[in-house]
């Protein structure tokens, strides 16, 4: 392709995403097709004399949109959100067109230079505390996704207490035989809502995991108190906590573990590195009115949130900030004569090879830099607070059929967590409906006749309402959600972040709600 073809195709390419873009609320967000769908569309191996783009491009609406889900789709209100702008897209191709995987700050010193000046901005913008910039001794990088984050940040934390175990002996077999007898010793703790990934960090951490509960009683967060004895517990077996992963805003119910509280654990157990992960929630602290959740961190170790989430940048983009960038860089630089130049010599360079587990790195800042140039602070703080007021609407409507559904959780940062009623409840429109053989638990007379298989009976009828209800929408194709089990309990997560996020379809996904239980709730009745 040369550049006159390349002027025509990417005019055609570009003029295809923007129809995409505008026709996307009227596409069903799931894709229909069967496993192994794609196979039998293509041939068995490549073409053996290349092909005109419009043949390829054709391919597009044949072959790959039918397998999409539409995750830019107002209608999707799954998971979190991965979210895509234009401007964000302007820079993944300057990205692609520049491909410069940056390693070392010689290899293209703008992409190191542009990544410092974005996560020092970004830095402001969250009000992250000051120990978190590069002026000071800690520093940001970015990274593929929170996954990685936690695992890198895992690494240097085990790193860590291994060298201020066995840093004072002298290079040689002892050493290593202590380091290694530290290493087998550790166990890395995670909150009970944390994200699987600090889990599968410590299984690559090649260290144990316990997870720390954080029951409904306690709105599902990690508190001091639990955390206090998770430590003391492991520490009674003789097995050493390095690692805490917080987080800002967990994947089940976006819940906030005790921060204030646990810094005080912190300064007890200065040996644990405690990382704050944040992928999606983290994002709202660009709001002044959430920027109290930043405080704490100065007593923590790392910090990630996820531009990819709620933050108008197209997947992947994980901001990662750590109060000591040399842990990072103690734990993962290996330098060997290729590696080596002057400008890294010198340590007046940053290599943010030694930050990351790959060696090579994508130019993710330009588009990150495109996005905050574009929205401007005033355009994110209106996306954040237009999408955080959906979710509030959604919530009141759904209490206002207190009769249908129940509130588990939120509204929290545009999430929603809620429950089929197993029976019709009286309480929004007259008198009580539900049986005494069927008790409503948050009813007096349901308390003061309670029996655990009165409880466990209704906890199993409403799981099986929940579960039909949230299959029957998915199945519709109209919306998107996802479900999520706590406690026991089946839940419905509903999240209004997205980009395209308006008022008129959170009106319609709760419309389309009450409908589907209503109607399953009546099946029941009949079936009785
Ligand atoms: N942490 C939290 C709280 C999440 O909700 C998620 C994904 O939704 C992740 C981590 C994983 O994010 P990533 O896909 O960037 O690894």
């Amino acid at each position: 392709m040369n550049s006159s073809q390349f002027r025509e195709a990417s005019h055609a390419a570009i003029e295809e995403i923007i129809q995409y873009y505008d026709t996307l609320a009227s596409r069903p967000v799931l894709s229909t097709v069967s496993p192994g769908y794609l196979r039998p569309l293509l041939p068995n191996g490549p073409p053996q004399t290349g092909e005109s783009w419009p043949a390829i491009q054709s391919d597009i609406e044949r072959v790959i949109m039918p397998g999409l889900t539409h995750w830019q789709s107002p209608n999707f209100m799954a998971f979190f959100p991965a979210s895509s702008t234009f401007p964000s897209m302007l820079g993944e191709m300057y990205s692609a067109a520049f491909t410069a995987p940056a390693f070392n700050w010689l290899c293209s010193p703008a992409v190191t230079e542009l990544e410092t000046v974005v996560l020092d901005w970004l830095a402001g913008l969250f009000a992250l505390p000051e120990c978190y910039l590069s002026k000071g001794e800690g520093g940001g990088v970015i990274q593929g996704s929170a996954s990685e984050a936690v695992v890198t940040v895992m690494v240097a934390a085990r790193e860590r207490i291994v060298q201020r175990r066995c840093g004072h002996m002298e290079d040689g077999e002892e050493k290593e035989q202590k380091m290694g007898e530290e290493r087998i010793k550790l166990v890395a703790l995670g909150g009970e809502h944390s994200h699987s990934s600090v889990q599968k960090a410590a299984n690559i951490a090649g260290v144990r995991f316990r997870s720390v509960p954080a029951p409904k009683s306690s709105g599902f967060r990690v508190t001091a108190q639990s955390l206090r004895q998770k430590i003391e517990e492991c520490k009674s077996k003789g097995i050493e906590p390095f690692f805490m992963g917080l987080t800002l805003g967990t994947t089940n119910t976006c819940a906030v573990d005790e921060f204030e509280e646990i810094v005080a654990v912190a300064k007890d157990y200065p040996d644990i590195w405690i990382h704050v992960d944040a992928a999606y929630a983290g994002a709202a602290l660009a709001l002044p009115e959430y920027q109290y959740l930043a405080a704490p961190l100065a007593a923590f170790d790392s910090f990630n949130t996820n531009m990819h989430k709620w933050l108008l940048t197209n997947f992947d983009a994980s901001v990662l900030w750590v109060k000591q960038r040399r842990s990072l860089t103690d734990a993962l630089s290996i330098t060997p004569s290729y590696l080596r130049n002057e400008f890294s010599d010198s340590g007046l360079v940053t290599d943010y090879r030694d930050w990351q587990i790959p060696l090579g790195r994508r130019f993710r800042a330009l588009k990150i830099w495109f996005v905050l140039r574009t929205y401007g602070v005033d355009g994110i703080q209106a996306h954040l607070r237009n999408t955080i007021k959906l979710g509030e609407l959604f919530h009141s409507l759904v209490v206002s059929r207190p009769d249908l559904f129940t509130v588990v959780a939120g509204p929290a940062f545009a999430l929603t967590v809620l429950t089929v009623n197993p029976e019709k409840r009286g309480a929004a429109r007259g008198a009580r409906v539900t049986p005494a053989s069927s008790p409503d638990p948050n009813h007096e007379a349901y308390l003061n006749d309670f029996t655990s298989d009165a409880e466990s009976q209704y906890l199993a009828n409403a799981n099986a309402v929940t579960k039909e209800v949230y299959e029957r929408i998915n199945s519709g194709g109209e919306f998107f959600l996802t479900s999520t089990t706590m406690e026991g309990i089946f839940t419905i997560r509903v999240v209004s972040a997205n980009p395209m996020a308006e008022e008129k379809y959170l009106r319609r996904v709760f419309d389309v709600l009450v409908e589907t239980a209503e109607g399953v709730l009546a099946a029941r009745e009949r079936g009785k």
